[in-house]
């Protein structure tokens, strides 16, 4: 069977949650708040330098692919709360697109040695000790500091910016219970008009989903 078939019958996603966008939600909560410092070029090629990266090449520091992102470092988000890292110079570095998706918001260090899918190690990369001491030396080079942004904005307007955040959470959770009902309502009147709708997942073909 052609990939493409298959991905349509046997790897069909399961439809999208409302509920599935939740740390969306938390990101952009962080990332409305946390400054971008723009840096200068010679401020980049030094931190290139500090990575054995090319200026003219630049690899992932992770693994070695040709970079096409820019990771930060120390991820903004914890816990559903910034981390303290901002967007600067000193927390970014090249990446490519599968360790960035891989990483997440997981410590570097950590996920470089560790199994998630797709991690360094997991991939069989090449040196990683060494590409671990550089990044090491990065980050001495940066001495990045986590800011304590609650005690610059004060307690009571970082407690309201969050409490709103957790009721947009809550608000999803109720969006999506309403959701599934509707989506079962539309399936239920879909069988009647639909050759073929009252399969389930786990019927001969299953292209629909209750
Ligand atoms: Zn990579």
């Amino acid at each position: 069977m052609h990939r493409l078939i298959e991905k349509l019958i046997k790897k069909r996603r399961q439809p999208l949650t409302i509920t599935s966008r939740v740390s969306s939600v938390t990101n952009v909560f962080v990332q409305a708040i946390i400054p971008s410092v723009k840096p200068t070029e010679d401020e980049v090629l030094e931190a290139l330098t500090i990575l054995g990266a090319s200026p003219d090449h630049p690899e992932c520091v992770y693994c070695g692919a040709p970079a096409t992102d820019w990771d930060h470092l120390r991820p903004f988000v914890k816990g559903r709360r910034p981390t303290g890292y901002i967007d600067e110079i000193r927390n970014l570095v090249p990446s490519c697109s599968t360790c960035n998706n891989s990483k997440g918001g997981q410590d570097w260090e950590t996920w470089m040695q560790g199994s998630a899918a797709q991690s360094p190690a997991k991939r069989g990369v090449k040196g990683i000790p060494q590409r671990i001491a550089r990044l090491h030396a990065f980050e001495a080079w940066g001495n990045v500091q986590p800011i304590d942004l609650a005690a610059l904005v004060g307690e009571d307007v970082w407690n309201a910016h969050w409490n709103r955040r957790d009721e947009i959470e809550k608000l999803m959770f109720s969006a999506q219970a309403e959701a599934k009902k509707l989506r079962s309502t539309i399936r239920a009147a879909m069988g009647k008009t639909r050759p073929g709708s009252a399969r389930t997942r786990k019927g001969p073909g299953g292209p629909l989903t209750p």
